[in-house]
C-alpha cells in the first residue's frame, strides 16, 4: 500500500524532493520514462517513480493527463473520432494529423483495436489520445450492470494488450448514458457539442457544409468517426483550416486542462468546455 509518493526536481533519488503527494493527489503527466516520469508540478517539471502511475493507482483518482505546452489564449478544438480503428481511414486520417502537427482523440473499439493493433499503435505515437468506445458498439442503456462490465473487461483487454495500458477516458457507443452506464464505467464520459453527421452524408462537402455551421469552435469537442474515406477527405480540409483560423488542435484532456483548468473526473459526463 503506497501512502506518499515523493515529487522530484530531476530523476534521481538523489535529488530534491519539491513536494511529497498523497494517494489521489493530482499530477499531470507529461512524459512517461523507464523509471522516472516527467509531470507538471506547480508549473514546473517535476519527476516521480513511474511505479505510481500504474493503471491501479489511477482508479478513483483523477486521470493522469498528457498535456502540452500550448498557448492558454489562443483558441483550441477537439477533433474527436469514433468507431474505429479502421484499417484504411484512419491511416488517412492519422497522415493528415501528422502532415499538421496536429493530434485528436480516438474513442477505439475493442474488437478492432484486437483486428488492427497497428492503427491503435500509431494513433498514440503520434501524440494522439485513445479512449474507449466499448468492445461491441452496443448500445449501453438497454444492457444490465453486468453485461456493461462484461463488454468494458473485454475492451479493457484489448488496450491492455495492445497499448500496455487500460484507456483513459470512455465515449459511450451512440453518447448514450444512464445511472447503471455511470456505475460501472469508472471514467470520464466523453460526448460532444458539435456533431458532423459525417456517419449519415458520407460526403466530403456535406461534411464541411455541417462543421461549419458552428462558427466558433474554441473550447468544442467535433464528433467524426475514423472509418470512412469521406471523412478522411474531410480532415484534409478540415484541420489546416482550422489550424490557418488561429486553432490549436488539442486532445480532450488538454481542452479541459487549459479551459477550466481541471483533470478530468471519472463518472462524470463532458460534452465541451
Ligand atoms: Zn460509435
Amino acid at each position: 500500500m503506497i501512502s506518499a509518493v515523493t515529487v522530484r526536481t530531476s530523476p534521481s533519488s538523489n535529488s530534491p524532493i519539491l513536494e511529497t503527494l498523497q494517494e489521489g493527489d493530482k499530477v499531470l503527466l507529461k512524459s512517461t520514462g523507464a523509471t522516472y516520469d516527467t509531470i507538471i508540478f506547480q508549473n514546473q517539471l517535476a519527476y516521480i517513480r513511474t511505479q505510481f502511475l500504474s493503471d491501479k493507482q489511477l482508479k478513483n483518482r483523477d486521470v493522469i493527463l498528457r498535456i502540452r505546452d500550448l498557448d492558454p489564449n489562443a483558441p483550441m478544438v477537439a477533433l474527436t473520432f469514433d468507431d474505429g480503428p479502421n484499417p484504411i481511414a484512419t491511416p488517412k486520417i492519422l497522415d493528415t494529423l501528422e502532415k499538421y502537427e496536429a493530434i485528436a482523440t480516438f474513442f477505439d473499439l475493442g474488437s478492432l483495436v484486437e483486428r488492427f493493433p497497428e492503427v491503435v499503435k500509431r494513433e498514440e505515437a503520434i501524440g494522439c489520445e485513445v479512449g474507449c468506445h466499448s468492445y461491441a458498439h452496443k448500445n449501453l442503456v438497454t444492457l444490465t450492470a453486468e453485461e456493461i462490465e462484461e463488454d468494458l473487461e473485454k475492451a479493457e483487454a484489448a488496450f491492455q494488450k495492445v497499448l500496455g495500458h487500460k484507456p483513459y477516458l470512455y465515449r459511450p457507443p451512440y453518447g448514450n448514458i444512464n445511472s447503471t452506464v455511470k456505475e460501472v464505467l469508472d471514467y470520464p464520459l466523453i460526448t460532444w457539442n458539435i456533431d458532423s453527421l459525417d456517419w449519415k452524408l458520407k460526403n466530403k462537402s456535406k461534411n464541411l457544409a455541417q462543421i461549419r455551421k458552428t462558427k466558433n469552435y474554441d473550447g468544442h469537442i467535433i464528433l467524426m468517426h475514423s472509418i470512412y474515406n469521406t471523412t478522411a477527405d474531410t480532415v484534409a480540409i478540415l484541420v489546416p483550416e482550422l489550424i490557418q483560423q488561429g486553432y490549436q488542435l488539442v486532445t480532450v484532456p488538454e481542452l479541459a486542462y487549459y479551459k477550466l483548468g481541471i483533470n478530468l473526473r471519472t463518472r462524470t459526463v463532458y460534452n465541451g468546455f
